[in-house]
């Protein structure tokens, strides 16, 4: 197995790291992270002509028929760049569910919006319970008169704000195996009975509580069988998850970026401190934790890519990455002493960011959870 990048894949990700550099300054992060809608419209539209919202969707479907691991390469730089806005959540999450499990009809009128940057989605899975196990799933839809009836709250919800739809799952029928009976319904997010409310919370993107009362959709708004939405949501979430964790790598890597280039700066005791002992364990720390962390990504991202089983190796990766780069970005608070601690310093927008990513998409008790799981089963 090779986890080098190819050719194309080194492009990809020396023109992601180049335009973001120009187009996507810490200044501009975070004016996004502070406006209401959490984004830039115009970033959006530049972004959509290079043609990274269709990356991994299939030609037919308006996108380049990218592989995951491609996605995986442009979701680093992403972090890299601290980047917000509702990529994510619009193509990752959504996106690639469309093309797992919609209709015909459906890949071929919502993907090619995306792939255009003319839609923006936001994928309502978590509840109040804040767990990403099927039994969670409290939310309700009835079917009454031939159209569904969807009740509940979701939480966490990254982008409902600002998005055109939402990918809602929800219960439609109960039994004791609690993955039967999940439903995914695709909305559009101005549907009456919907509600969002923007959550305050430690990572600068825009999380949403959203409120479904009594929503009424019908039956094209069904993602994949009736009943039989969890298997689709699993490999949303391994997706997603790997997704997040390229994210973290990505950001870890510019900390550590950061904190080699203070080292060798600053002077204290009439020497840089990078040629003191205590600092130079904390850069090899971090340098042994960014490229493991890499490692297990792309080793999660090549298994998805190729189709092979890979439950296990993506919760080895989340929990792995979910610890590792909480790891980076606090002993690069740590190399910038003082100056680190002031809330201006770039520092804290990759740390705010993978805190927040470390929880999303499953902790790392969940994923220990998941991985007991696999090895007592
Ligand atoms: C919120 C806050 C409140 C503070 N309040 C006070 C206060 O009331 N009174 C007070 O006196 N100080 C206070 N300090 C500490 C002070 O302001 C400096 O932060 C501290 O002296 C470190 O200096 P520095 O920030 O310039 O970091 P630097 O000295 O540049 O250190 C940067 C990094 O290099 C390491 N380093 C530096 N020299 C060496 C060395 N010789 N060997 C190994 N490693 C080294 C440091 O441990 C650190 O990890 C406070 C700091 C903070 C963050």
């Amino acid at each position: 197995m090779n986890l080098g990048l190819s050719e194309e894949q080194q492009m990809l990700q020396k023109s992601a790291r180049d335009f973001f550099e120009k187009e996507c300054p810490k200044s501009l992060v975070r004016e996004m992270a502070r406006s209401e809608a959490g984004h830039d419209p115009q970033l959006w539209q530049k972004m959509a002509g290079l043609g990274w919202m269709g990356l991994a969707f299939p030609d037919a479907c308006g996108g380049s028929g990218g592989s995951f691991l491609d996605l995986v390469i442009l979701l680093e730089e992403m972090g890299r760049a601290c980047l917000p806005g509702p990529y994510f959540s619009t193509v990752v999450l959504c996106g690639l569910t469309i093309v797992d499990a919609g209709s015909e009809e459906l890949k071929k009128t919502q993907l090619p919006l995306i792939a255009r940057g003319e839609r923006l989605m936001a994928f309502c899975l978590t509840e109040p319970s804040a767990s990403y196990d099927a039994a969670a799933i409290a939310a309700r839809a009835t079917l009454q008169d031939g159209h569904y009836l969807v009740k509940g709250t979701k939480l966490f919800i990254n982008d409902a704000h600002i998005a055109d739809d939402l990918l809602c799952v929800a219960r439609t029928s109960e039994s004791h195996d609690t993955d039967q009976g999940i439903t995914l319904f695709l909305m559009d997010a101005r549907s009456p009975g919907i509600a969002c409310t923007v959550l305050n919370t430690i990572g600068l993107d825009k999380q949403c509580e959203v409120v479904f009362n009594d929503v009424s959709v019908g039956n094209e708004a069904v993602l994949g069988n009736p009943g039989h939405g969890w298997p689709v949501v699993t490999r949303a979430l391994e997706r997603a998850a790997v997704g997040k964790c390229a994210d973290m790598v990505g950001s870890a890597a510019a900390a550590l970026e950061m904190s080699t280039s203070y080292a060798r700066e600053r002077v204290q005791f009439g020497r840089p401190i990078g040629s003191f002992q205590a600092i130079q364990h904390y850069c090899a720390n971090m340098a042994v934790d960014v490229e493991a962390s890499r490692i297990v990504t792309y080793y999660a991202a090549w298994r998805i890519s190729e189709g092979l089983p890979c439950a296990m190796d993506v919760s080895i990766a989340k929990h792995w990455v979910n610890e590792a780069c909480q790891r980076v970005t606090t002993l690069g608070h740590q190399i910038h002493g003082g100056l680190g601690f002031c809330d201006d310093h770039d520092m804290h927008l990759f740390h705010r960011r993978v805190r927040g990513s470390s929880l999303l998409l499953g902790d790392t008790t969940f994923h220990q959870k998941a991985i007991a799981g696999e090895l007592l089963a």
